[in-house]
């Protein structure tokens, strides 16, 4: 069995911090890299070792191979932590970072190519038994007539995604048959435009789903458990903005079938470490949308419920480790939400980058905070919005509700503007405290016609 040293973390940002708490915990040695923008960064305090990697742009710093495995190399680590983001789910920075003689904190480059591609990895869930949404087998051939047909016998509304789309772009919805091969062509181009790769496929297009995604962890040894799922249908713009675990209205029947399902997909594909897979829930069925290989920013509020610390938990099975956790051992208990922070103008969510000139964190019991802001350092615009995530657990939804009211009340963040009135409004809103928003509530609901 491999046991870590010293882990380099290739990213930034409260998922920084988080993975330099959970190496300190298990006595592992921690270098932080950093662009020259994030150089006064709480985190990098808590770090054995820190490097800057370059200037701001995050193509010339954490997007940057070359000056990763550079800063690997002189501090002599033994692995890597991608974290979420940036080359989280490059499947040629995994393979480099192995070649290189550095162990990848994540699942095989193989696993991530498959899943990083949504045809095939759609493929891979249906054939080992996971459900997915009825659409065209693969990639659509050029025969309009064929692909008349095939639309016709799915049923309109239908949806065209390019395979290698992501970040909610690469798809459009067709209503109706009299748009279907304007629609495929235009997105085809587009895809071939902005990703190199003009494969589309088509899917029955659901009309309030909501989206709920299940935690999964596999040691290197065939053991896979299920970890409960979230709910994170309160979205905008593609962004998840609020996430609950367990979700809300499902039946334990539901949760324990889909638990399994997605514990011998992972099996069945021979994954390892921490993934998430993605799925719409509507009518009471699941259908896959996609898996994603890496810790996902709302991990906490299964940690929360469950009692497990995922992090620690991925670096042991990462250094070989056999899960020492058995299935019938993880029972949710209580209900935990999340609150994404961001820097962005509450109303017109233009980004709200500047230097924190006062922050009070909220406290008391089942409140979580996870940032690296602090008093007197500055955000940088050029990354993601997020910069902290407050965190609540409670016995039942009503109560980790109220408690995220207190603690929302509780925080103070100067010199940049958040979208914390709009967070306030949510949780204020009757249908999402029942927990019965789709995955188009918070739009249709707070932001009509925009
Ligand atoms: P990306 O990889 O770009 O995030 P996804 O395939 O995950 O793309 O889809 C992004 C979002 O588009 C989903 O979260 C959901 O809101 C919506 N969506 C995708 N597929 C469907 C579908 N078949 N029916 C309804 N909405 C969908």
């Amino acid at each position: 069995m491999r046991s870590f040293n010293k882990v380099l973390i290739a990213n930034r940002g409260e998922i920084a911090l988080r993975i330099i708490r959970a190496c300190r915990q298990l006595g592992i040695k921690t270098v932080a890299v950093y662009a020259s923008a994030d150089k006064d960064s709480a985190h990098l305090r808590l770090a054995d070792e820190t490097i800057c990697i370059g200037p701001a742009p995050a193509r010339e710093s954490y997007l940057n191979i070359t000056a990763i495995l550079g800063a690997a190399d002189l501090t002599k680590v033994d692995a890597i932590h991608p974290g979420y983001g940036f080359l989280a789910e490059n499947a040629d920075f995994a393979q480099q970072v192995t070649d290189s003689g550095f162990h990848f904190i994540g699942p095989s480059p193989d696993t991530i190519r498959l899943m990083g591609d949504k045809v095939s990895a759609i493929a891979a869930m249906k054939a080992a038994g996971v459900p997915t949404v009825p659409g065209s087998d693969g990639l659509l051939g050029d025969d309009d007539a064929d692909n008349l047909k095939l639309a016709r016998d799915i049923g309109y509304p239908l949806i065209i995604k390019a395979t290698a789309g992501g970040g909610g772009k690469g798809m459009r919805i067709v209503e109706a048959e009299a748009g279907l091969l304007n629609a495929i062509a235009l997105t085809r181009q587009e895809a071939d435009a902005a990703f190199g790769n003009g494969g589309v496929y088509l899917e029955k297009y659901l009309t309030r789903p909501s989206h709920i995604e299940v935690q999964v962890l596999c040691d290197h040894h065939g053991h896979c458990i299920s970890l409960g799922e979230r709910d994170c249908s309160l979205q905008r713009a593609q962004q998840k903005v609020i996430e609950s675990a367990p979700a809300p209205g499902l039946t334990p029947e539901q949760r324990k079938q889909i638990g399994q399902s997605c514990i011998e997909a992972c099996q069945a594909i021979g994954y390892r470490g921490a993934g998430t897979l993605e799925f719409l829930y509507q009518d009471g069925e699941f259908y896959f949308m996609e898996m994603n290989t890496r810790i996902q920013v709302e991990h906490t509020i299964t940690e929360m419920v469950t009692g497990v610390d995922l992090l620690a938990l991925q670096l042991k099975v990462a250094q070989g480790e056999p899960l020492n956790l058995n299935q019938r051992l993880i029972a949710p208990k209580g209900h935990a939400i999340e609150c994404r922070i961001n820097a962005e103008d509450p109303a017109s969510f233009a980004p709200s980058p500047g230097r924190i000139d006062k922050l009070q964190v909220p406290g008391g019991l089942g409140v979580r905070w996870e940032s690296h802001l602090s008093a007197g350092a500055s955000v940088p615009p050029h990354y993601d919005a997020m910069v902290a995530k407050l965190i609540t657990w409670g016995d039942d939804r009503p109560e980790a509700i109220a408690r995220m009211h207190t603690a929302l009340d509780e925080l103070t963040i100067t010199g940049i503007k958040t979208n914390v009135p709009l967070l306030k409004a949510l949780l204020a809103d009757p249908q999402v405290q029942r927990g019965e928003a789709s995955i188009h509530y918070l739009e249709d609901t707070f932001f009509p016609g925009k």
